[in-house]
Formats: structure tokens, C-alpha cells, sequence
């Protein structure tokens, strides 16, 4: 890939190579003070190219908390000069792969959350913790749902 030559925009590259980014940090630690428990950076599916931010493996939610930058957000993404159609076209082909994984996803059963690293950790802690909760919720009344055929 081009070197970025703008020390600027190297810098802002630089950071948003860094893992465990700050907001997504404060969303672990905030969905964990909730008393959820979740697997990071971690492949929902063995044969999908795709690993989750945060995942919930028993109630088959996956978490996405995509960085501003590399995901192509419609508020901030801005492409570097150097180099911009590069840029925009692989910032296109990330958001490409972004969708049809998660399409993908979908159709394995599994509910998707996607979240911009912009957005408050909190709203997104308490949002992730309502669509596991409501999960948990659907899977324990399925696992006690009463018979309802005559004994013999
Ligand atoms: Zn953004």
C-alpha cells in the first residue's frame, strides 16, 4: 500500500491501526460492568473471513464497532490526498466486504449490531446489552417451552 506523506495523515494512519481503540475499549468495559460476558476479536463462523469486535457466542450476537477511517463513515471519512482514488477504492472494498460478511452472518442465524467508533460507548454499551439481553431472553423460553401434547 502507498506510504501516506502527509505527516498528518500519518499519524491519524498510524492510529487507526491500533486494535483495541479507545471508544471500543470504553464499549468492552461498559457491556462488561453490565455483567456480560463475550469473546473479543473473535470468529463467529470457522469458515467466514470475518471476526467480531465483541461476540456473543451462546445467543449468536456479533458486534461490530468499525473505525471511522477504515469503514468509510459517511460523517468522517475523508480520504487522504495522496494517492485519494486508491484511498476511496479501498475504502469502497472494505465496506463491501464489510456488508457481505455480514450479510452472511445474518443468514447463519446470527443478529449483527455495527456501530461507528464515533458514536458514545455509553448508548452503545446499553444497546448491545438490550438485543443480548431480549436474545437470552427468546433462547431460555425456547429451551422451556411447556409440552403441550397429551401424556399417554
Ligand atoms: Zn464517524
Amino acid at each position: 500500500m502507498p506510504e501516506p506523506l502527509d505527516p498528518h495523515v500519518r499519524k491519524r494512519f498510524q492510529g487507526q491501526r491500533v486494535r483495541d481503540t479507545k471508544p471500543e475499549l470504553a464499549i468492552r468495559s461498559a457491556v462488561h460492568a453490565a455483567g456480560l460476558r463475550y469473546r473479543v476479536d473473535a470468529r463467529p463462523a470457522p469458515n467466514l473471513r470475518v471476526r467480531a469486535d465483541l461476540l456473543f457466542t451462546r445467543v449468536k450476537v456479533a458486534v461490530f464497532v468499525d473505525g471511522c477511517f477504515w469503514h468509510g463513515c459517511p460523517e468522517h471519512f475523508i480520504p487522504p490526498k495522496n494517492n485519494a482514488e486508491w484511498w476511496a477504492s479501498k475504502i469502497e472494498g472494505n465496506k463491501a466486504r464489510d456488508h457481505s460478511a455480514r450479510a452472511q452472518l445474518r443468514r447463519l442465524g446470527w443478529t449483527v449490531l455495527s456501530f461507528w467508533e464515533h458514536q458514545q460507548p455509553k448508548a452503545v454499551a446499553s444497546e448491545i446489552e438490550k438485543v443480548v439481553r431480549t436474545a437470552a431472553l427468546a433462547t431460555g423460553s425456547r429451551t422451556h417451552t411447556p409440552r403441550t401434547w397429551p401424556r399417554a
